[in-house]
């Protein structure tokens, strides 16, 4: 691009009114917010097929019955972390989400499926919460470049149909977005992306919404914010682009230390990690075969917390300034005979169409692969944790099967029901490591998705929705990382569609 004249380019290669960077939820919401109140849309997604991170959820939607029950919850879980009015505007969109979801199922042969949600956590308000997810339908198989799939794929396909209905939503992929274009007097009026090799000039006769997620896969970056290193990915598209776009253009960031991850896999020969398996959000029957032990040989944590898969990597986060080390990274699971028994330990969400991974049902596949490590007695599984002494992983075993016989108290509050004694030879072994679903780190925005500045002034025609700068400050809303996709983007695509052009 040469012959800028006052940031503009000297010739635009595609005009619209709308440009959304990024096809996952938030992008896809964006689109059909903003194509229905009227506007030409133009989505510009980097990867070669659409979904982001948004087609390997879960798929569960927090909704709210009450929203000043909602409110209150929110307020507790972000502690003081985000402003009051933009959670107003979480909560009542959490109320209009269900109806929002059932009018684009209608285009397409899916169905609802109530999920009884409440909170995650005591706090007030939590009653006021429910949910719910796309329900399984016989015969569909989902997208060749996703695998692994569950709820979210489903969500992804009712999105898409929807996208792909609309004729004045136009969607180019491979097309990864370089730079904002400003205007001195208009603000933002387009962006400079790239295809084959090509930079082209979109022009946005209304405005531009960075639906482009987080920085899960910008080593820089999460060594920036993150204190736990390294940090690994389950996605690779999600390079902090929309960060580095909005701070050119002066916006401010919040949230950059929290992310939504757990622990779990990583090994060389294989790109992305694997999240350990879980089955839901804690329940007191649902048993978890291991425990989690530092370098030490002695346990640290509740290994399944109220929202495993989002809190459960902060643990491992620890630094020891005295020995100048993270004696948590990687941390180690040791379990048992009857604990292999019960299910795979992975579970392995891909997207990527180069690649992918059957965890086995037996996890005997992973033994054979040296993933698992296996051996006769506690004293050999001592051996191959770095600076543990037998005697120290004895007695850590010895105390929790004592805690799994007597159903007392755990130290770390791990609930009787998910509990399993580790007695039955041979001994199992798995090196963990912090693992981020998706950052919540990103350009602020008000409650009106407009990313604002450093003055804390909107930033003329510039909004952003879902994970490129997420509402959750401090403790994730299960199940509202999708909803956030799915209200934010709304928000952003009425409100850029509702501008007069410059
Ligand atoms: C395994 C897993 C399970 C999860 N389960 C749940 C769940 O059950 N409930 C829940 O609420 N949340 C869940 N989450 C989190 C949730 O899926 C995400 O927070 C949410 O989908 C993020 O949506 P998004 O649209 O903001 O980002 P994404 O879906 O990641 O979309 C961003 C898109 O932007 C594209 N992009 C990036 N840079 C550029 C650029 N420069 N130009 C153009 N495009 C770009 C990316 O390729 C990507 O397609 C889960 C996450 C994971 C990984």
């Amino acid at each position: 691009m040469e012959n800028y004249e006052n940031g503009l380019p000297a010739r635009w290669d595609i005009e619209t009114d709308v440009v959304v960077v990024g096809f996952g939820f938030a992008g896809g919401v964006s689109a059909v917010a903003a194509a229905d109140d009227g506007a030409e849309v133009t989505i510009v997604e980097k990867m070669p097929n659409p979904g982001g991170i948004s087609i390997l959820a879960g798929g569960g939607i927090a909704t709210a019955m009450d929203e000043n029950k909602a409110f209150e919850y929110l307020q507790h879980t972000n502690a003081g972390r985000t402003p009051d009015d933009v959670l107003r505007a979480l909560a009542k969109g959490m109320t209009e989400m269900k109806d929002f979801v059932k009018d684009l199922v209608k285009e397409t042969p899916f169905e609802l499926e109530e999920q009884r949600n409440g909170g995650t956590y005591p706090f007030p308000g939590g009653e006021g919460l429910d949910g719910f997810k796309i329900a399984p339908m016989e015969g569909y198989e989902g997208f060749g470049w996703a695998k692994g799939l569950r709820g979210g794929a489903r969500l992804f396909k009712v999105l898409l149909d929807n996208v792909e209905a609309r004729p004045n939503i136009s969607v180019r992929q491979a097309t990864p977005a370089k730079r904002l274009v400003r205007h001195p007097d208009y603000g933002i009026v387009g962006l400079v992306a790239e295809h084959d090799g090509e930079e082209i000039a979109i022009k946005a006769r209304k405005g531009v919404i960075l639906a482009c997620g987080g920085f899960e896969n910008n080593d820089e970056m999460k060594r920036n914010y993150f204190e736990a290193m390294p940090v690994y990915t389950l996605f690779t598209g999600n390079t902090g682009d929309g960060i580095t776009m909005a701070q050119e253009v002066g916006a401010s960031m919040w949230h950059m230390w929290h992310f939504h991850g757990s622990y779990g896999f990583k090994y060389p020969e294989f790109p992305l990690a694997f999240r350990h398996c879980f089955r839901g959000p804690r329940k007191d029957d649902w048993v978890m075969p291991w425990i989690a032990v530092d370098k030490y040989g002695r346990r640290f944590m509740n290994e399944y917390p109220p929202a495993v898969q989002d809190t459960g990597h902060r643990a491992l986060e620890f630094y020891d300034a005295d020995k100048q080390e993270f004696p948590r990274i990687p941390a180690y699971l040791v379990f048992d005979e009857k604990g292999r028994k019960l299910g795979p330990v992975g579970q392995p969400t891909v997207h990527d169409e180069n690649v992918s991974y059957d965890w086995s049902e037996d996890n005997l596949a992973e033994v054979e692969r040296g993933w698992i490590r296996k051996a006769d007695d506690l004293d050999t599984i001592a051996k191959m944790i770095p600076a543990t002494d037998p005697a120290t992983l004895k007695a850590t075993v010895e105390e929790w099967n004592q805690v799994c016989a007597g159903g007392g108290t755990d130290r770390y509050h791990r609930l009787p029901g998910t509990r399993l004694s580790i007695d039955t030879p041979p001994f199992y072994l798995m090196e963990v490591w912090p693992i981020v679903s998706n950052t919540q780190g990103g350009p602020v925005h008000d409650a009106e998705q407009h990313v604002m500045d450093v003055r804390n002034e909107p930033i003329r025609r510039l909004f952003s929705a879902g994970e490129c700068g997420s509402s959750f400050g401090h403790l994730y809303l299960e199940a509202g990382n999708i909803t956030e996709c799915f209200v934010t983007g709304r928000i952003a695509g009425r409100n850029a569609a509702g501008l007069d052009s410059w």
